[in-house]
């Protein structure tokens, strides 16, 4: 159930699909948005396979490259918490200096692209009620 009252649920693959949809038309033509994936549940042969190819535990939803920059979102769903991986690795990168945010709605995530200075091609489309929540 979700904790905020009146706000449909949306799954988090569902919610970063939609702020990626938003991205590739919003953000200026010459970034880059990339997800690794590193989600979901795997065996333990698929995970070793994952990290013995460079994927980081924790490592954020999604990397957005620009003007020599590189920033990072975590996307959870409404209610949603981070791991303790993801704390300590985005804690890592701010400390490093990179910008880095959470974001449980697409809303906030254009709040913090447009906080970072990243100049948008447009707004994200209001939220339509899923037809089918429940
Ligand atoms: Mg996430």
């Amino acid at each position: 159930m979700n904790a905020r009252k009146g706000m449909p649920r949306i799954k988090e693959s569902d919610l970063q699909a939609n702020i990626v949809e938003w991205m590739r038309y919003a953000l200026p033509i010459d970034a880059y948005v990339h997800h690794s994936p590193n989600e979901g549940k795997r065996g333990p042969k698929a995970r070793a396979d994952l990290v013995r190819m460079g994927c980081l535990k924790g490592f954020p939803d999604l990397l957005i490259l620009w003007n020599r920059k590189a920033y990072f979102l975590e996307v959870k769903a409404p209610g949603g918490t981070l791991t303790l991986e993801q704390r300590h690795l985005l804690e890592s990168l701010d400390g490093l200096g990179y910008r880095t945010a959470v974001v449980n709605s697409i809303e906030i995530a254009e709040a913090y692209l447009r906080g970072w200075g990243i100049p948008l091609r447009s707004r994200p489309m209001p939220v339509r009620e899923a037809a089918n929540n429940g």
